[in-house]
């Protein structure tokens, strides 16, 4: 211990504390609730793909650092991936970096790109490591805050245009949106990327539930827009797509300049992560297009099975339109605090959710919404339902 009265955390870091998650986790221990706070699967992703990684670790492959950018057949298989699926080309050499998930591939982009007092603008509710991120690389969050309308939670292009200042460095975008389930659709992408245009701004797009967007709704990377392959950085993970969130296999596609700037802040932060996982993962992308409907489809399932469960107990729900979480409102329930619902929720329903205010700068814009997991085991679902209808 220093004897000094400074504090040990310094400035940057110190408004973040413990996250919601390990408090509400522990919670769940305590109290025997279902947890569908935290976004994990509880099965495994497909086993051809586990055993792939098995083969890997006998057959000796990635048990030694491997290569700083990733191991080249999953370079090989991102590029091939955003080929296929989007007509997006990337070099895997140059285009490719490989990253010990989305969360260092999101630290290691805002360490790059972002200077001390540089803004960073987000869609509020967001992702809790964008904050965090963006206070370590010394910039100041801008938040453009999603709102409710006709059951979805909408990006008001305005506020986002009224947004960028001078100061703007880049666009942190997500879609599928994290917690809300919004996608966004042509006309805001198409917004979004002239903006990007005009104000000569950098965006770095988080897509790691590319592969979970339902019914009539489709995921357009905004890489694809007019004039943004040379100033967007695109962000993908396994963990969500193939379920395996404990591998942490991310990665960056971008232009050769932009994934060469985030290498530089890579290389010093884990420098190279989960080599054998790289090896199952390549396999994991070149699954056939069944085995991503599949997913879907089955994800789908569950989202309607929460979706309507919650709904009966009283709440009002936004379906989303993707990721694996059903936000909720509790007003109807005659609650208007998320918090206190959700401290309360286990011992009045066996159930642990989060409050979605944990994800807001304006807290009180979050204060009634409350954020449900659904990638969990139907068996699951269907016993958090039964328990729900104690709120009513
Ligand atoms: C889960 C999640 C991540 C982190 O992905 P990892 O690959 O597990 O690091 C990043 N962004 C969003 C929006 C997420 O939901």
């Amino acid at each position: 211990m220093t004897s000094s009265t400074r504090p040990l955390l310094n400035r940057r870091l110190a408004e973040f504390g413990t996250t919601i998650f390990a408090e509400m986790s522990a919670l769940a221990t305590r109290t025997g609730a279902i947890n569908l706070g935290q976004g994990f699967p509880d099965t495994d992703g497909p086993e051809e793909i586990r055993e792939a990684a098995v083969r890997a670790l006998r057959d000796g492959r990635g048990n030694q650092y491997p290569p700083g950018p990733g191991v080249p057949e999953l370079r090989t298989a991102i590029a091939a991936h955003q080929q296929r699926r989007y007509g997006l080309d990337h070099d895997p050499d140059t285009g490719v970096l490989v990253t010990a998930g989305a969360t260092e591939a999101i630290a290691a982009t805002l360490l790059a790109l972002v200077e001390p007092g540089d803004e960073v603008i987000a869609l509020e509710p967001y992702y809790d490591s964008y904050a965090a991120c963006v206070a370590m690389a010394g910039g100041t969050r801008v938040p453009v805050t999603l709102r409710p309308h006709e059951g979805a939670f909408r990006l008001d292009l305005d506020e986002l245009r009224a947004a960028v200042t001078d100061r703007t460095r880049l666009l942190l975008i997500n879609t599928p949106h994290n917690p809300t389930g919004t996608v966004l659709g042509r006309a805001e992408l198409t917004a979004i990327a002239e903006l990007a245009v005009e104000r000569d701004l950098l965006v770095v797009t988080d897509e790691v539930y590319e592969h979970l967007v339902f019914d009539d709704a489709e995921h357009l990377p905004l890489a694809g827009f007019p004039g943004m392959r040379e100033r967007t950085v695109t962000i993908g993970s396994a963990g969500k797509t193939f379920s395996f969130t404990g591998w942490k296999v991310g990665w960056v596609t971008a232009a050769p300049a932009l994934v060469s700037a985030v290498r530089s802040a890579k290389q010093f932060l884990t420098y190279v992560a989960s080599g054998p996982f790289q090896y199952a993962v390549a396999e994991a992308l070149a699954l056939p297009d069944s085995f991503f409907a599949g997913f879907r489809a089955d994800m789908l399932a569950k989202r309607d099975l929460l979706a309507a469960g919650l709904a009966d107990a009283g709440f009002a729900v936004f379906r989303p339109a993707g990721t694996y979480f059903v936000t909720t409102d509790i007003r109807p329930l005659g609650e208007s605090d998320g918090f206190a619902f959700c401290r309360a929720l286990p011992e009045r329903a066996g159930v642990v959710a989060v409050p979605n205010a944990v994800f807001y700068d304006h807290r009180e814009e979050g204060a009634p919404f409350v954020r449900f997991a659904f990638c969990k085991r139907t068996s699951v679902l269907q016993e958090a339902v039964e328990r729900l209808k104690a709120v009513r």
